[in-house]
């Protein structure tokens, strides 16, 4: 069970008040907004005042398994949270088990110590809060109401700051379930297993991570359950199904920008489908979205401008989701000793590295641009952090 760092009882003041930033989730796509705000000016010259909100402490709740290209740890100075590289995807269907040479390397990361790195880039207020609404620039909170001209949703697939809160649920939603279990214990493989014994529509998969496996199974269709079916990998594997981290997982892009608040990551529907990979994308569309707000606060751009760039930037990648999407449609209908020939023919180097290097292409790290230099910062109400 992991320590509860996040406030309680007398630590959980009220909180009010306005500020220029109010970033809603502190995980991969809110910290990544944070990390392009950092010393960034009004236009008077004064310090920009940023808050960010999460319902837990950062990097106290794991929320994926951690696997991402290894470009985006290195270009966003993220290392020091590395645990291991694959340079190899190993893929097992009933047919048998092929090994994919990449042409670039995935990596697993260990999530707290990420978040701290990233959160370290940034100089934003942080406040443990629970978000429970909007009400035009007013967000509610456990704790209270606090305002912003602009505002920014990194709360992950419920998409709480939209118009209609609420309205997205499994099972009629476009979302993903995803299941893993985190044992102790180490492997050298990056490995997925496609096969409807494990799962109908969708993949199992072992991402080691120094001395933690991560072991799971996505689910395409929100109505199939995995959890049996997750612990018996993990049992498949030689290992035990403890400590539980699962979620709903999007799979179809959404409006980036709907009545005047940004959305990032899982609540904009930034993950990709099939791969279910949203680290990245988080990433990436957060630095997007910091960077558009950075100009708003110094005056560059309007709000109006910043709101039409930033959801025109989300929808160019229309289509390149789109077609993830149909393959993700695809492969589940494909008969399996068909889909293992596919399979197969991605050992060849330049199929597999054609398809990997287009699909780094939607979300490359060279996108990240060296961190702006933070300040000091300063905790929520204004007064220098301990
Ligand atoms: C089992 C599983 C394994 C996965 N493995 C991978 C992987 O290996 N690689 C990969 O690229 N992707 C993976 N994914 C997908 C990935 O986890 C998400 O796409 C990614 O986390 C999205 O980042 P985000 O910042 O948008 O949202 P999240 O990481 O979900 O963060 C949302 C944040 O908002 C906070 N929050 C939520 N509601 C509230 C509220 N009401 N008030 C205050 N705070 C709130 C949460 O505490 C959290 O910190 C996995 C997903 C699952 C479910």
């Amino acid at each position: 069970m992991p320590t509860r760092r996040t406030k309680r009882g007398e630590l959980r003041t009220d909180l009010s008040g306005s500020y220029d930033v109010l970033i809603c989730g502190a995980s991969f796509a809110g910290l990544a907004v944070a990390r392009e705000l950092a010393g960034a000016d009004r236009v008077d010259g004064s310090p920009a005042r940023v808050l960010m909100l999460d319902r837990y402490e950062i990097g106290e709740r794991q929320t994926s398994a951690c696997g991402i290209p290894t470009g985006w740890l290195e270009a966003l100075d993220l290392m020091g949270s590395h645990r291991q590289t694959f340079d190899e995807l190993v893929v097992t269907t009933p047919y048998g088990t092929v090994r994919w040479p990449l042409p670039w390397t995935f990596s697993t990361f260990d999530y707290p110590e990420l978040c701290a790195l990233l959160f370290a880039q940034s100089d934003c207020e942080f406040e443990t809060a629970k978000v429970e609404g909007r009400t035009g620039d007013t967000v509610h909170t456990d704790r209270g109401d606090l305002s912003a001209p602009l505002i920014v949703d990194a709360l992950g697939w419920r998409r709480m700051l939209a118009r209609k809160a609420g309205a997205f649920q499994p099972p009629d939603a476009p979302l993903s379930r995803g299941l893993e279990v985190h044992p102790g214990g180490s492997g050298d493989d990056l490995a997925i297993w496609i096969d409807r014994e494990i799962v109908p529509a969708g993949y199992g998969w072992s991402f080691p991570a120094g001395e933690e496996l991560r072991i799971g199974v996505g689910s395409f269709d929100p109505r199939f359950h995995v959890k049996d079916n997750t612990v018996k990998l993990a049992q498949d594997l030689g290992s035990e199904a403890v400590r539980y981290q699962g979620n709903w997982i999007p799979h179809k892009l959404r409006p980036a920008v709907e009545d005047g608040v940004f959305f990032a990551g899982d609540s904009a529907g930034h993950c990709l489908p099939l791969t279910a990979e949203g680290i990245r994308t988080a990433l990436y569309f957060g630095i997007a979205c910091g960077r558009e707000l950075r100009q708003v606060v110094a005056g560059g751009v309007t709000r109006d401008q910043a709101l039409q760039r930033y959801g025109a930037f989300s929808a160019s990648h229309e289509w390149k989701y789109h077609w993830i999407l149909r393959a993700q449609r695809a492969v589940p209908r494909i008969w399996p000793r068909v889909l293992h020939g596919v399979v197969g023919a991605m050992r060849h180097r330049q199929l597999v590295d054609w398809s990997f290097g287009h699909y780094l292409g939607i979300a490359p790290p060279e996108f990240v641009e060296p961190a702006p230099a933070p300040r000091a910062r300063r905790s929520a109400g204004g007064r220098a952090a301990a």
